[in-house]
């Protein structure tokens, strides 16, 4: 059984990066001022609207508004590490 090859790159599609399903898009994150804190109240955030909890890590934005960890641009830029 030979493997199936690219058509485009002429490479096994299992070697061929064009061929292998594309990483989720990394969502747009939000400036925040300071850091992420523990959220002290419940809520919803800011930018997608998701629960937050009593201790979920939140920050604020320049705006004044609180927006959960997966919404904030933490210091550390973790779309960075992603090559
Ligand atoms: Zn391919
Ligand atoms: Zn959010």
């Amino acid at each position: 059984m030979s493997e199936t090859v690219c058509e485009l790159t002429e490479l096994p599609v299992s070697m061929c990066s064009h061929c292998r399903p594309k990483l989720p898009p990394v969502p747009e994150r939000t400036a925040i001022v300071g850091q992420l804190i523990a959220a002290r109240y419940a809520g919803h955030c800011g930018e997608c609207s998701e629960l937050i909890v009593e201790g979920d890590l939140i920050g604020c934005t320049e705006d004044g508004y609180w927006i959960c960890e997966h919404c904030a641009e933490p210091e550390i830029d973790l779309r960075d590490l992603i090559p």
